[in-house]
């Protein structure tokens, strides 16, 4: 098992700041949202790569928007 546990403040610095979703500042880790880029559900991994931090609502907005493309 991959023992590397992913903080925000990590992503937060790795991305400078700015939502993986619509580009803009997050301005700030409260009320941030981590979005796995491949799901877990579809084999997707609690690692480093595979994790982006978002905008709450980017998030929401793209899950809603993911399963509205499904079919
Ligand atoms: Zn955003």
């Amino acid at each position: 098992m991959p023992s590397s546990r992913v903080t925000r403040e990590a992503l937060y610095r790795r991305q400078r700041g700015i939502c993986a979703l619509c580009g803009r500042h997050l301005f700030g880790i409260s009320g941030t949202h981590i979005d796995h880029w491949v799901p877990v559900a579809k084999g997707g991994q609690h690692t480093d790569e595979n994790l982006r931090l978002t905008h709450a609502r980017c998030n929401l907005a793209a899950g809603v928007k993911l399963k509205g493309n499904v079919q």
